[in-house]
């Protein structure tokens, strides 16, 4: 019976954040080991949780290494680094003989000291396992994409959509490869393209351009046999990086002329593409007021820049001063302020409370809005998600946000929770005595993966220009790493 070691190490790195990444930011989400990520993760809709299914499935023997993730944040310390990279070579190489490894990265993690993490680990696990046994690893399509990584691994299978809801698919998918190797003796040959394109956290939404037409034409290209898999990365532009940006990686079962001539052609699709990167959402007044005036709710407000998912602090309080100053009604942001859910809870429910709300971790995200508002409601901030949808295909259904309290201050109802959570899912109001769908407008902290749990409700989403770590406008950056020339920093021609 084959046996298959299984792990992986995920993070989304924002390199600008002004904080640092240690081990407690992953012991706050995952970082197990053996036996307990089995115990954790099996059932799970999770990449890792595709990985076990499609194992199970085949009857292989699993060899569990170490699985570590936390919510995206700045850049990873190196002790943090060297810990758990550390500890999974060495459960790898504890492990003995494997027939293969199966793997569940990112692709946009950077250490101190490391700036392709996953790249690193990939190669010194091929130094581990030798050249014949295959490494198979899922991927996020947020990813930046080395080559070292491309070479050093057998196939890299990234998530096909943003929000990210087939994540568990390709979980299994990267099983079916990897039994394709043991069984039926299936080598790869891989090709790597990078248009010289950058994608705002915004601009990777799959439904739309740049991306949406290159993955119509990747999935014709998959209905050819030779075609193992393609992955087309829209990468993470808050990752600064040599080799950030957006790319296509395309697997073939050993024909390597064909993988080069579509990734070529893939990347030549994104390019012909590329206005619609520069898109950055509607002005703050603008949203609002347009928000307001509609005929029905709920018109879902993106705070594209205070994105949660990718790395900022969830308490940019620029459309909540908004709404306040516009009297809107039946309206709710979600703010994490551990000092405001602190405060609240020594008033007590129904008590007034004056709290300076929000924009306490950095002075990017606007200024803390002095509020006087009503205890609503004050509960433990556990919630199980109520649909499949983009953090519970990464972190799992059960979802922990703190200590939260909502305090009502006019129409607008804020929730303020302890620790960031971005809007995964609809229970994350409804937990809290809030009807998403009798609301009129809703905050949410993040410019895509929101989504997937409120596009189905929405009577019309509205993607805000907000100012924060995330924004659409990545001119503000100052990039040292990144390869240049690159669209829309740079005037290019081709
Ligand atoms: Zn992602």
């Amino acid at each position: 019976m084959p046996r298959i070691a299984l792990g992986g190490i995920v993070h989304e790195t924002h390199t600008f954040a002004p904080t640092v990444t240690g081990l407690a930011a992953f012991e706050d989400y995952f970082l197990i080991q053996g036996d307990a990520i089995l115990d954790a993760m099996r059932g799970t809709r999770t990449p890792l949780g595709g990985e076990i299914a499609a194992l199970d499935d085949l009857g292989y023997e699993i060899a569990p290494l170490l699985w570590a993730t936390a919510m995206p944040s700045g850049l990873v310390t190196a002790e943090a680094w060297a810990s758990l990279r550390g500890r999974l070579l060495a459960r790898l190489r504890a492990a003995g003989p494997v027939d293969g490894v199966l793997l569940a990265l990112h692709g946009a993690m950077v250490a101190e000291g490391a700036n392709d993490p996953e790249g690193e680990l990939l190669l010194a696990i091929r130094a581990i396992v030798g050249p014949d046994a295959p490494i198979v690893s899922a991927l996020d399509m947020h990813g930046n994409l080395s080559q070292a990584a491309v070479d050093a691994a057998d196939a890299l299978v990234a998530f096909d959509t943003n929000p990210h809801l087939d994540t568990y698919e390709r979980g299994r998918e990267a099983g079916d490869i990897l039994r394709r190797m043991v069984e039926e003796g299936l080598r790869t040959a891989r090709a790597l393209r990078r248009p010289p394109l950058l994608l705002s956290a915004l601009a990777t939404w799959t439904e739309r351009a740049p991306l949406a037409p290159v993955h119509t034409r990747a999935q014709a290209m998959e209905r050819n046999p030779r075609v193992v898999v393609i992955s087309v990365m829209g990468g993470f532009a808050y990752a600064d990086t040599p080799h950030t940006g957006m790319s296509v990686a395309v697997t073939t079962d050993g024909d390597q002329a064909l993988a080069d001539r579509y990734a070529e052609e893939l990347a030549d699709i994104a390019w012909q593409h590329r206005a619609a990167a520069a898109y950055k959402g509607e002005p703050v007044a603008e949203a609002v007021r347009r928000a307001m005036a509609a005929p029905r709710g709920p018109v879902i407000l993106a705070d594209v820049a205070d994105n949660i998912g990718g790395g900022s602090p969830g308490d940019g309080t620029v459309i909540l001063r908004a709404l306040i100053d516009a009297d809107a009604q039946d309206a709710v942001v979600v703010i994490a302020d551990a000092e405001a859910v602190a405060q609240a809870w020594a008033a007590g429910v129904g008590a007034t409370v004056a709290l300076a709300v929000g924009s306490k971790t950095d002075h990017l995200h606007g200024a803390p809005v002095q509020v006087a508002g009503v205890v609503e409601g004050l509960t433990d901030g556990r919630f199980t998600n109520e649909g499949i949808n983009h953090f519970s295909q990464l972190y799992g259904h059960e979802i922990h946000m703190g200590p939260c309290a909502v305090v009502r201050v006019g129409g607008v109802r804020i929730l303020l929770t302890t620790r960031r959570t971005p809007p995964g899912d609809l229970a994350q109001l409804r937990s809290q005595g809030i009807a998403p769908e009798a609301q009129r407008i809703i905050v949410v902290k993040s410019p895509v993966a929101f989504r997937g749990a409120y596009q189905p409700i929405a009577a019309e989403i509205i993607e805000v220009d907000t100012p924060g770590l995330v924004t659409a406008d990545l001119t503000t950056f100052a990039y040292r790493h990144l390869p240049r020339p690159i669209y829309p920093l740079d005037p290019m021609e081709r």
